[in-house]
């Protein structure tokens, strides 16, 4: 393949690219300096070599662990449970929210063939063991595969000790916590209500 169908077609994989964009961005890319192509390749290998998860909390980061995690200020009592690593963002962004997270690293969807296995569960019930946790706040997102999941967990850490609460209703149905308005999701944070 010539180097530009291989550069459109690495772009086209890309969560919302499609062909038409994958060759806009590789034709931008070619108007520019090659000095800015480079710091492109430079940036994209770095964090491909040097980004790994949290061993704690599953957050990518060049640290072990990562900058929440070592954060002393930070209250180690209260764990937020998000989907993808994504939410920490959003989470971090939108909130005053002080506490620690716990990435799972995706979503159960029977369908699509993600059990709880492929989700970073063990860690969760380790860390909720370790006993240092007191409250677990399920923000997976406001979706069929998310309620599923945070039912899951819930059940998983019946008896370990920790408070359970979800967000509270009222988030759009079906989204995702990423297009969630900081004030709704701020809002649903502070509001959240214990899992009975
Ligand atoms: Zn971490």
């Amino acid at each position: 393949m010539a180097a530009i169908d291989l550069l459109i077609a690495e772009f086209a994989k890309l969560p919302g690219i499609g062909r038409k964009t994958a060759q806009r961005l590789t034709f931008h890319l070619l108007q520019q300096s090659p000095e800015q192509a480079r710091r492109l390749a430079a940036a994209l290998s770095t964090v491909a070599e040097q980004v790994r998860p949290c061993r704690e909390c599953g957050n990518p980061t060049e640290e072990q662990p990562c900058a929440i995690c070592a954060d002393p200020r930070r209250d180690a009592s209260l764990l937020c449970v998000v989907e993808e690593a994504s939410a920490v963002t959003v989470v971090e962004r939108a909130t005053g929210f002080r506490g620690r997270y716990h990435v799972l690293g995706g979503r159960l969807s029977p369908l699509d063939g993600v059990g709880p296995e492929s989700l970073r569960l063990d860690r969760l019930v380790e860390r909720v063991r370790e006993g240092a946790v007191r409250e677990v706040i399920l923000a997976t997102n406001p979706s069929m595969e998310g309620e599923v999941t945070a039912t899951y967990i819930q059940q998983l850490l019946t008896g370990l000790g920790a408070r359970v609460t979800r967000l509270a209703r009222g988030l759009p149905m079906g989204g995702d916590l990423e297009y969630v308005d900081g004030v709704t999701l701020a809002h649903a944070l502070s509001a959240r209500q214990e899992v009975p």
